[in-house]
């Protein structure tokens, strides 16, 4: 029994555990969870509402998750005056499945980004953005139907390794002297220094990653997206480990472009290519459907899973989760939006589409269709939140709450 500081974990429910590499998943599991900053108040209560209400439906009472309440950022600095405390990270790691809200990242100082570090210090090595849209969301694209994408966007270096020195400080002074002295480099002292790092290792895990998705749930083809011509030996060696693992792990399930390009029969397998990441840009727009299964380095992933979700109707409509080899932390792509906090107002989708990953990954399918089924038809009834009411001709806005309501009677 794991031994926490400052919480008490459900005295009901089972974790789940890992077994020869897959997770288990009991009747009751306990799944930990972070209200999260900001908008959080709002969403976090309303995804739960949702998820019982969907396994209920869906089990008849068989299965039921016993929540616990983590903490982290505000709401962890009022009990503990620590953002981030152990506890919260060992209850992640103990229970092996948990979801969270935002969490608010001060920019250009202050502390550093909980949810850079919470990825960081449980290895979450791959945020798994999946992009599709549903039925009667409003878009800015003719043709949102085509857009079907799950986005790999490796996690943990590129610009996530957080190492930056500040310009005009002792040590971005010594790098500038041994970068301008020692390697030949001409760059002006008055300069700000970052350097990101990309390994063999987190290239390789976060491409298997992205390929065993593919395998196992028959996709059509994985596109590794780099900025290789520019950065040939971070960027560029991103895309050549990429096709190595294709080549060496999934010999008989893949097959690259290059080979089909020279008379190779794609044969039912899974297609291997890549994209510089400005032209993919142009091609999420101009040959939407081309595109299924994306791996990226940090940054191009960041950038690449927002421009997709404003394709499928915004931010307020995108899931994701950060996941390591088994622990998995699903959470709400979009940020605190602080000005919101507390107003009952929000779009809460974003954080239940995340539920619905949470779901699947525990194999609880038939509750995670339940739930975008129904919220396809509340959206279908147009009786939605701020966001979408304003892109929508004819439609009724509603709380968060309401909206959360009315996803529960559509189940
Ligand atoms: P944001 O919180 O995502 O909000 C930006 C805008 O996006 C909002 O003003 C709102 O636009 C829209 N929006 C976001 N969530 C929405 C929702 N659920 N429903 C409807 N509209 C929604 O981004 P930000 O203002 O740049 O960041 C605020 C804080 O969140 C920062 O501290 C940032 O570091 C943090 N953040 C945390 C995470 C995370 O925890 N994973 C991710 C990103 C940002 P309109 O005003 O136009 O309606």
């Amino acid at each position: 029994m794991t031994q926490f500081e400052n919480l008490n974990p459900p005295k009901s429910g089972t974790p789940i555990r890992v077994k020869d590499g897959e997770i288990e998943v009991p009747d009751e599991p306990i799944i930990s969870y972070i209200e999260g900053d900001g908008i959080g108040v709002d969403i976090t209560p309303a995804m739960l509402e949702v998820v019982n209400a969907a396994v209920e439906r869906a089990y008849g009472g068989k299965r039921r998750i016993e929540w616990f309440e983590i903490f982290a950022g505000g709401k962890a600095n009022e009990r503990c005056g620590e953002r981030l405390p152990k506890d919260t990270l060992k209850a992640i790691e103990t229970y092996v499945v948990a979801i969270k809200g935002p969490l608010t990242t001060p920019v250009g100082g202050g502390y550093r980004s909980l949810n850079v570090s919470l990825r960081q210090l449980l290895n979450l090595y791959a945020c798994v953005r999946p992009v599709r849209w549903y039925q009667g969301i409003p878009s800015p694209v003719h043709h949102p139907e085509l857009m079907d994408m799950v986005i790999f966007r490796e996690n943990t270096e590129d610009v996530y390794a957080g190492i930056e020195w500040a310009q005009g400080t002792q040590e971005a002074g010594q790098v500038l002297d041994f970068l301008n002295e020692k390697m030949g480099t001409q760059i002006l002292t008055d300069s700000g220094i970052a350097i990101k790092p990309i390994s063999i290792t987190g290239t390789k895990r976060l491409v298997r990653k992205a390929i065993h998705y593919a395998v196992d749930r028959n996709r059509r083809a994985v596109t590794l997206v780099h900025k290789g011509n520019i950065m040939k030996y971070t960027e560029g060696a991103f895309r050549d480990w990429g096709y190595e693992v294709a080549r060496e792990e999934f010999r008989a399930q893949t097959i690259t472009e290059e080979e089909t390009s020279n008379g190779a029969s794609l044969d039912g397998k899974i297609l291997i290519n890549d994209r510089i990441a400005d032209s993919m840009f142009q091609q999420i727009l101009t040959r939407t459907a081309e595109y299924d299964i994306v791996a990226c380095p940090n940054l191009n992933g960041d950038y690449l899973s927002d421009a997709c979700a404003a394709q499928v109707g915004g931010l307020g409509m995108a899931p994701g989760a950060n996941m390591g080899d088994h622990v998995a932390l699903f959470e709400a792509t979009h940020g605190t939006a602080p000005k919101y906090a507390g107003k009952d107002m929000v779009n809460p989708s974003s954080l239940i589409l995340s539920g619905v990953m949470m779901l699947e990954y525990m194999g609880w399918n038939e509750a995670a269709h339940r739930i975008e089924k129904a919220l396809e038809a509340t959206i279908e009834q147009k009786t939605v939140t701020y966001d979408l009411q304003r892109q929508m001709e004819g439609g009724t806005k509603v709380s968060t709450s309401k909206f959360a309501e009315n996803i529960v009677k559509n189940l």
